[in-house]
């Protein structure tokens, strides 16, 4: 069967090189290119830009971003069974794909990649939200990515781009949507992968902006946020009861009734609550 760029459809690319998915290593392949060439379109202008990939994995998605014009891949997988199929598409692209064998977690990425640099990624789902978190939280702002494609389960997603008064609302959302644009640009069934995960997925788009939506210091900001979400269920005055002795008075200076639950707070409201904290 013929396929967008000519390379061998993906089953035989399994089959072939006996890529019995692991669970230990969260392996859910993506095998229609049609699919992933779409994953692809949704991380925006891809042909200036390097591109970062977590967990190519056969290659699907790597194939997808190739296709879809990307300057340069540059894959990080940690299963080295994967690296003759991955060696295939590379010789196909001459220059375009680097493939590190290592853990993402682990990898210094930033010496092989030139700006703009997008990250793509059908994440494993045992290491996803760690990896987002340190690319939310960087020591210095704007990051060195410009955008950020992930694939998640559908319920990281929507605490990704949740808003206040919301279930999924807490942390991540904060930590996301404070320095980034943040949108469910696709849903997908368990079938789209072999094999089936249990639940449903979502692509997430991050766009990274210039300068944090509302000042204030990330570290006071994370702090104040954590305190208020563990105990989510207690009103504020009693949850940030450790981050400040005065804690009653800055909240209502901030303009958050003291009675108030994390989980119905703005950005914009606790962002002026961690620079009254941080002046305090
Ligand atoms: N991108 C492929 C696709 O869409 O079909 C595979 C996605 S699969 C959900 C996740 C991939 O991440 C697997 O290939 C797995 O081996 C790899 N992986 C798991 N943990 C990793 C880690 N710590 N560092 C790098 N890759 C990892």
């Amino acid at each position: 069967m013929a396929t967008i760029d000519g390379l061998p459809p993906l089953r035989e690319v399994i089959r072939d090189h006996e890529l019995v998915a692991k669970k230990s290593l969260g392996q859910n392949f993506l095998l229609d290119l049609n699919l992933t060439a779409r994953i692809a379109r949704s991380a925006g202008d891809l042909a200036g830009s390097d591109v970062l990939e977590i967990g190519p994995g056969p290659g699907g998605l790597t194939r997808g971003l190739l296709v879809e014009g990307a300057r340069r891949v540059l894959a990080v997988e940690k299963d080295p069974r994967c690296m003759a199929a991955l060696a295939e598409i590379a010789a196909a692209y001459p220059g375009r794909l680097e493939v590190i064998e290592g853990d993402a977690l682990e990898v210094d990425v930033r010496a092989h990649l030139t700006p703009p640099i997008r990250i793509a990624a059908n994440l494993p789902y045992n290491v996803g939200t760690e990896l987002l978190v340190r690319w939310l939280t960087p020591p210095e702002w704007p990051p060195f990515w410009q955008s950020l494609t992930l694939m998640f389960q559908r319920e990281v997603a929507e605490r990704i781009v949740a808003k206040p008064g919301t279930n999924h609302y807490g942390r991540l959302a904060i930590l996301a949507q404070w320095r980034c644009d943040a949108k469910i640009v696709m849903s997908l069934p368990p079938e789209a992968f072999t094999p089936a995960p249990k639940v449903h997925s979502a692509v997430v788009h991050l766009t990274a902006l210039p300068e944090p939506r509302y000042p204030a210091d990330p570290k006071v900001l994370e702090r104040v946020v954590a305190a208020g979400f563990n105990q989510r269920r207690k009103m504020l005055r009693a949850a940030l009861k450790g981050v400040h002795p005065r804690i009653e008075a800055l909240l209502e200076e901030a303009g958050i009734p003291p009675t108030e639950r994390a989980e119905r707070v703005s950005i914009e409201a606790f962002c002026r609550l961690a620079r009254l904290v941080a002046a305090a």
